[in-house]
């Protein structure tokens, strides 16, 4: 049997690199000049009040202009591009595609930019259960897949499997995240199956550790991954961020619903040498042992305030606002411990007796304990996702100040991090000149 190629090409400009990458996987070999192509890039959120780092979260627009244009050049022409982005609590695929330059590809190449969660969904059956796919990624001929190479706290990598929970609507997203049966791990791989996967393209530019948001911290990597074989790419690119298969639930779920082994002996791979890149990138932050908090609590000795660490049914809507939460806490921290307050998030966390406020993050954390006897003062944060000015108004009414504005400059220094000298280009997210 012939191995799966998976072609690793190190970045020089957009272009070059995808035909290199492209070009040694014979990655268009399953193109057809009439085939309804549906790009589907990384572009997992935004937030329009505080500054962002897209660094390592999101792709690079620059290597979506060198797809497109490769594409076009190529004789395809029925190009989408499409993205189901957080909704907070509206959707924002328009004012993203808007903010990081994709509108001149509508006049340029024909492109279609559609936000999926502004369409219709139908329901796809995978036997024990059914999750509401978008009619544009169900409709396609053929999907490339941009994902981002990076970490994901709770599924350890995100890469090309992981980016296709982006074409779910927002109730399968969140029923993904899993219940007390089965785990987020279990539920979105066998996408794998259901949806015509030409070619996945990691875009390796940037690469982030502890993501899979801003609050992660990107490298510079120059990395392009491509593979017309979406498994085989994804094990490579956890294979660049020093992880082997056994360690990622969600690629090891995956191999078995294709009825595959995950050994990279069993992938050819082309161009740079894994051992070259190999670099190990972090997943998720330190947690005391007996989960009070992070380590950053204990450090700071920050005590009364026990933050139960998030389990796989946050879903992003709250994750992306989980580091945020912690900060504010560390912010309203006076020297004096805090009055016996737990928080807890996610659809399974109960909160525990013995505490005299119980902060419930989230519409799921206000379900699941709507009833727990142990609460003897609730702050019910009850949104999806959990507003931020609501929880620091709320806790404010407690006695606990978090400070706002101390939160707008943690935000902005996540974005001072990153100079422009050092390799992070502002540019690259930005309307290109091809
Ligand atoms: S409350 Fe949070 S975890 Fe629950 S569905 Fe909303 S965003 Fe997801």
């Amino acid at each position: 049997m012939t191995k799966p190629v998976v072609s690793i090409a190190a970045y020089k400009n957009p272009e070059d690199t995808l035909r290199e990458a492209i070009g040694m996987c014979n990655g268009l070999k399953d193109l057809k000049s009439n085939d309804q192509i549906l790009i589907k890039p990384n572009l997992v959120g935004w937030d329009f009040e505080y500054p962002v780092p897209p660094y390592g979260m999101l792709a690079t627009t620059a290597l979506i202009y060198g797809l497109v244009h490769i594409l076009a050049e190529e004789g395809f022409n029925r190009i989408t591009i499409g993205e189901g982005p957080l909704m907070i609590p509206r959707t924002m695929g328009m004012a993203m595609f808007n903010l990081l330059g994709y509108e001149p590809l509508r006049e340029r190449y024909g492109v279609r930019l559609v936000d999926f969660n502004e369409g219709e969904f139908e329901k796809v059956d995978f036997g024990d259960f059914k999750l509401s796919l978008s009619k544009e990624v169900l409709s396609a001929d053929k999907i490339v897949n941009v994902p981002v190479l990076k970490t994901h706290n709770q599924t350890k990598v995100s890469l090309g499997l992981k980016n296709l929970k982006g074409c779910l609507n927002r109730q399968s997203k969140m029923f993904c995240h899993g219940n007390k049966n089965e785990d987020l791990d279990w539920y979105f791989p066998h996408l794998i199956n259901k949806l015509p996967l030409a070619l996945t393209i990691i875009d390796g530019i940037y690469a982030l550790q502890k993501g899979p948001s801003y609050t992660g911290e990107a490298i510079r990597k120059n990395l392009v991954i491509a593979s017309t074989d979406p498994l085989a790419c994804d094990l490579v690119g956890a294979e660049i961020m020093d992880y082997r298969p056994e360690q990622i639930p969600h690629l090891q779920n995956a191999a078995e619903f294709v009825g595959r082994s995950v050994g990279l002996e069993n992938i050819e791979i082309k161009g740079e040498a894994v051992e070259e890149h190999r670099q190990f990138l972090d997943y998720d932050f330190e947690w005391t042992p007996d989960n009070t908090g992070p380590m950053a609590f204990q450090k700071k000795g920050i005590t009364g305030f026990d933050i139960r660490k998030y389990d796989s049914t946050l879903c992003t809507g709250c994750s992306i606002t989980f580091t945020p939460i912690v900060v504010l806490a560390m912010s309203a921290f006076k020297g004096e411990p805090f009055p016996g307050v737990e928080l807890v998030t996610g659809s399974i966390q109960e909160a525990s007796p013995g505490y005299e406020k119980t902060v419930l993050y989230g519409q799921c954390a206000c379900q699941a304990n709507k009833n727990n006897p142990h609460i003897k003062n609730k702050i019910a944060i009850n949104s999806c996702p959990p507003d931020i000015n609501e929880y620091v108004d709320k806790m404010k009414k407690e006695g606990i100040d978090c400070n706002i504005n101390g939160y707008a400059g943690y935000r902005q220094h996540l974005v001072d991090r990153y100079r422009e000298e050092d390799g992070f280009e502002p540019a690259h997210f930005k309307e290109q000149t091809i």
